[in-house]
């Protein structure tokens, strides 16, 4: 089978479902050449799993990125440059995300703006600073079609930011974490129609309830489970499924 991406960065890959993208990227049969695990601390003590993970793959490089800081985009977009030379960004997988769990009479407007902060103004800046070095990625000879081995960018979502399911409001609110993912479902919408004729496939992916930091332990589902069901779905987008809301099995999901 053919390697997902030549070259792949991942946002917030010093834990959760993006080191697990990192580790299974890194320890599948044909690796991609470049895995960019990036993270906001990659030398401190909250980057050391991924640390450890990088000294057993050479395929693995940190690169410092906190998705709201713009100098600390533009710092990355640099150093993935650099490494890349003439080559471009196949796919990035936006992934870093905060959740929140205000009510509508605990909330107040600072949490609210930080997780858009995060969850919407992050992938959109990322993506923004990025998109020269994706563009190069697209027009790479004999890429034709949409595929996550061209040009790509993947929006980790959440089915609790679906308007069509509206799950479990009652109890789990959680607004701005709901609202800030289904403004984040808009932009991948956006993106999708914006980037199509530049070469570039945008999709968003549910996870699935993982058990992590922001799932918790009563999460149903393993992160090696739910990384492996992304990495299949992932391998499979196509021309017909680019601007979709799919979950981590592959199934369409209403937005
Ligand atoms: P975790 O809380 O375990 O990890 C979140 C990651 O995001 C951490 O690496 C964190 O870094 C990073 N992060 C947060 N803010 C920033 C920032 N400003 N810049 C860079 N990195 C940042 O979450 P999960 O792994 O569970 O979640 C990953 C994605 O999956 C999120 O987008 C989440 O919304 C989504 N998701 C998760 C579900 C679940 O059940 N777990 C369900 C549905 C969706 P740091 O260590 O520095 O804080």
């Amino acid at each position: 089978m053919a390697a997902l991406a030549r070259s792949v960065l991942v946002t917030g890959s010093n834990r959760g479902i993006g080191l697990e993208l990192v580790r299974q990227l890194a320890a599948s049969p044909r690796p991609p050449q470049h895995i960019f695990a990036t993270c906001r601390d990659p030398e401190g003590p909250r980057g050391k799993a991924l640390q450890e993970l990088a000294a057993q793959h050479p395929s693995i490089k940190l690169v410092q990125l906190d998705a709201v800081n713009l100098p600390s985009i533009r710092g990355a977009v640099r150093a993935v440059g650099s490494h890349l030379k003439d080559q471009g960004l196949n796919l990035l997988i936006n992934n870093a995300g905060v959740s929140s769990h205000a009510t509508l009479r605990s909330l107040d407007s600072r949490e609210m703006l930080s997780a858009f902060a995060t969850n919407v103004v992050g992938p959109v800046q990322v993506t923004k600073e990025f998109l020269p070095l994706l563009e190069k990625a697209a027009k790479g000879v004999g890429k034709e079609g949409l595929s996550c081995s061209r040009a790509a960018v993947i929006n980790i979502s959440t089915k609790l930011g679906s308007i069509g399911l509206c799950l479990k409001v009652p109890e789990a609110p959680m607004y701005p974490y709901r609202a800030s993912k289904a403004a984040q479902n808009m932009v991948t919408r956006c993106m999708a129609a914006e980037l199509q004729d530049k070469g570039i496939l945008c999709v968003a992916i549910h996870p699935g309830w993982v058990k992590t930091d922001m799932g918790t332990e009563k999460a149903p589902l393993m992160v090696e489970h739910s990384v492996q069901g992304i990495l299949t779905v992932l391998a499979n987008l196509s021309q017909d499924t680019s601007g979709a809301f799919l979950d981590w099995e592959g199934n369409t999901l209403p937005w």
